[in-house]
């Protein structure tokens, strides 16, 4: 599947200003991703997909990437709520007291994915950002399974899933904060609000919940466990975005080199050096992600794992800002006009460090646990 990525990678380049400069949904790179198999990258062999660890997730994902930040991230999405579910292993399930239905329905949606069914990510909201604990979006009991209301926003593929993961407050008990799987249709309207800056392919729209669901779609079985599993294992929540992020700051370098090559500029000293700085840049983050994705894989949740998770996070997102722009100024003001490869870039690198955790975010988790604090609960602000 690495292999079809960097088939697909340039594919994906050829279409990627249309679509950005339409601020379009990438429907061509998604019929891509649905018959190279990728919706089942995450999902178990006997489940009929891939099977794919979170290294694998991150190689995967830099190279999607390179050809179009905007599909690669949307991708991330899907690959997060599937990894995650894959993430639930029997053992889990049974050491957390997960009931069998739970299970049974993590397979449904498991298999789901890998037969080419996609999901989205409806956790944002106007006012709370990612924060879990803030969220305005309630449920309750409603029959024998839950009703939903609330308004989210950033919903990246909002319109185009075929499921939203959606995250919630029990309107009963606040401090319960649970997730659904929602299947696309009656109670979810998409409202389109999506003219951002960078990423503008990614149609993250604002998303209108009222929608009355069976006690299936509630994630894990049990109310209250999106907190938990945000913080125990953070690599989804975190991390995934960051080889994201390193495949644009990589394709920036790769569409800046084509660019001085073409235009005889590579004889020039500060250019040359500002390309150089960037290569380095990009293939420190680029090992820094490989590091996280690795001790994810052996330890997941483990301490000095999370600490990798947040480094990877803060290094890949303002990598791919810092090196954006300093390639722009490389390759000089041609580079600026619309519909040239490096103004795309700039603008969709600068979305990485704003992206949750953020980069300020990301710094001051780091700084608290350097500090000898508990960078979880320790922050000014609640992490989630
Ligand atoms: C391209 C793109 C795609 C996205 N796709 C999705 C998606 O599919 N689904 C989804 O749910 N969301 C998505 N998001 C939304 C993303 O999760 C939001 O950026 C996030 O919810 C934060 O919202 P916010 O930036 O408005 O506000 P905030 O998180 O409130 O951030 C505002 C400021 O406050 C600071 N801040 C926030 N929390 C703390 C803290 N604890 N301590 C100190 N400072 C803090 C931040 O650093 C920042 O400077 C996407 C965002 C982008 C850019």
């Amino acid at each position: 599947m690495l292999d079809e990525a960097r088939r697909l990678a340039p594919r994906f380049a050829a279409r990627a200003a249309a679509a950005d400069r339409d601020g379009a949904f990438p429907v061509d790179d998604f019929t891509d991703l649905k018959n190279g198999g990728f919706f089942g990258l995450m999902v178990p062999a006997r489940l009929g997909g891939a099977g794919a660890g979170f290294s694998e997730y991150a190689e995967v994902a830099y190279e999607l990437a390179r050809g179009n930040g905007a599909t690669a991230l949307v991708f991330n999405m899907h690959a997060s709520v599937t990894g995650a579910l894959s993430g639930v292993t029997d053992e889990l399930a049974e050491a957390l007291g997960l009931p069998p239905e739970a299970l049974a329905a993590r397979d449904d949606a498991l298999k789901e994915a890998a037969a080419g069914s996609w999901y989205a990510v409806a956790m944002s909201e106007r006012g709370a950002g990612s924060r879990l604990s803030q969220l305005a979006t309630t449920y309750e009991r409603h029959g024998d399974g839950y009703r939903i209301r609330g308004s989210k926003t950033f919903c990246s593929g909002a319109g185009h899933a075929d499921a939203y993961l959606i995250a919630a407050r029990n309107a009963d008990d606040p401090s319960q904060v649970s997730q659904f799987l929602v299947p696309a249709g009656a109670g979810l309207t998409v409202e389109p609000t999506w003219d951002a800056l960078g990423m503008r392919a990614t149609a993250s729209h604002d998303l209108h919940v009222d929608v009355t669901v069976p006690a299936q779609a509630l994630l894990g079985g049990v109310e209250g466990l999106a907190l938990a599993v945000a913080q125990l294992a953070p690599h989804w929540m975190v991390a995934s975005y960051a080889a994201v992020y390193v495949g644009v700051a990589r394709a920036a370098v790769d569409a800046a080199v084509e660019h001085v090559q073409s235009r005889g500029l590579g004889r020039l000293p500060a250019v040359r050096a500002r390309i150089g700085r960037a290569d380095a840049a990009v293939a420190a983050a680029r090992l820094v992600v490989g590091e996280a994705a690795r001790r994810v894989d052996a330890s997941p949740g483990e301490a000095e794992t999370n600490r990798w998770v947040w480094r990877a996070k803060l290094l890949a997102g303002t990598t791919a800002a810092e090196v954006a722009a300093s390639m722009l100024e490389a390759a000089g003001t041609s580079a600026m006009r619309r519909g040239h490869p490096l103004e795309r870039l700039y603008r969709d690198a600068r979305a990485g460090s704003l992206q949750p955790a953020t980069s300020d975010v990301c710094a001051d988790w780091l700084g608290v646990d350097a500090l000898g604090g508990d960078p979880d609960t320790d922050g000014t602000a609640p992490r989630w």
